[in-house]
């Protein structure tokens, strides 16, 4: 599938290896879509049924945004193909965020690999604490401490620029949601790509914030849990919509649109209506499909899309 100049959507089977692309480009997988709880079954074959997990590269540099139920999958795949080090973005902590992450195998298993987990929307608290409640009897069977892996957590407050040992930035933004989420800009080889989910769209739409952190973006991705004739008996519940969706991404001169979070009770049938609909109005948009890649290769010439960005404050992380 082709979604725009220079975007492609490439199905699993022509997937890489988990080296760095030849292009050094900036690409992101998916490896969940689904919202709130995981779904199975024939109805959800095409898109997918497990909680948001999105692998996202600059280059040779590995992010990982959330540990839904699909961060398991991730890590069956890649097995020893992940760097030692593994950043893990938090949007926040609900349980479709967080579940998956003792079954993140065999990374966790490992005694030499260590999991910095990175969460934005708790004051600056890090996710160690909701983490360790979450993960403990009797809601789960023994502790984080017991896994061979380190884990390494790291708070800071949305609206920071992440800057990492290795120079890399990731600037976010605080989104509307219960406890709050953060979004995630991701700029490299003269690409944007931004994750804005989970989120609900405020009244009036677009916010100027948001709208301003996604300009120019040539991918971003959007929580697109209900649509329109649902949202009215679900408002404050923290979900948005595709239309609120290509709404923000027009005002802020997206290139492409990408949906995830992904209604239980929507089913393949249900979607692919839905995204016939979505790409009649604006065809570089799509639904995300779990293991779903999408390349964007190497701006020629690029320009520093930093630029662009409103000024954040920067702060550096050991
Ligand atoms: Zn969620
Ligand atoms: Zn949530």
């Amino acid at each position: 599938m082709s979604l725009a100049n220079g975007l492609h959507a490439n199905g699993f089977d022509h997937a890489d290896d988990g080296r760095a692309r030849p292009d050094d480009g900036l690409s992101l997988r998916f490896w969940g879509v689904r919202g709130s709880t995981p779904v199975s079954g024939p109805d959800y074959v095409e898109f997918g049924g497990s909680t948001p997990c999105l692998e996202i590269r600059c280059g040779t540099r590995l992010f990982l945004l959330d540990a839904g139920s699909g961060l398991n999958a991730c890590g069956r795949h890649h097995r020893d193909a992940l760097p030692r080090d593994i950043d893990l973005l938090f949007s926040h902590l609900h349980i479709d965020h967080t579940a998956g992450l003792p079954f993140f195998k065999p990374v966790v298993l490992d005694p030499e690999r260590t999991i910095n987990t990175w969460c934005g929307n708790l004051d600056g608290e890090s996710a160690g604490p909701a983490l360790d409640r979450l993960f403990a009897p009797p809601l789960f069977p023994v502790s984080l401490d017991i896994l061979p892996c380190r884990l390494a957590h790291h708070g800071f407050r949305a609206g920071e620029t992440l800057t990492f040992a290795d120079g890399a930035r990731v600037d976010t933004i605080l989104l509307n949601h219960p406890q709050g989420s953060v979004g995630y800009r991701f700029d490299h080889a003269g690409r944007r790509l931004c994750v804005i989910s989970d989120i609900e769209h405020s009244d009036p739409w677009p916010d100027p914030a948001l709208r301003e952190f996604v300009r120019g973006a040539d991918l971003m991705i959007y929580d697109g849990m209900f649509t329109e004739g649902e949202y009215p008996v679900c408002r404050g519940w923290g979900h948005s919509t595709w239309q609120k969706g290509m709404e923000l991404a027009r005002a802020a001169g997206v290139e492409a649109l990408g949906i995830i979070h992904l209604h239980p009770c929507h089913t393949d049938d249900t979607l692919r209506r839905m995204e016939a609909e979505m790409q009649a109005a604006m065809p570089t948009s799509f639904i995300a499909r779990e293991r779903q890649e999408i390349v964007l290769p190497p701006r020629p010439n690029p320009v520093d899309t930093r630029a662009r960005a409103q000024p954040a404050a920067a702060l550096a992380f050991p």
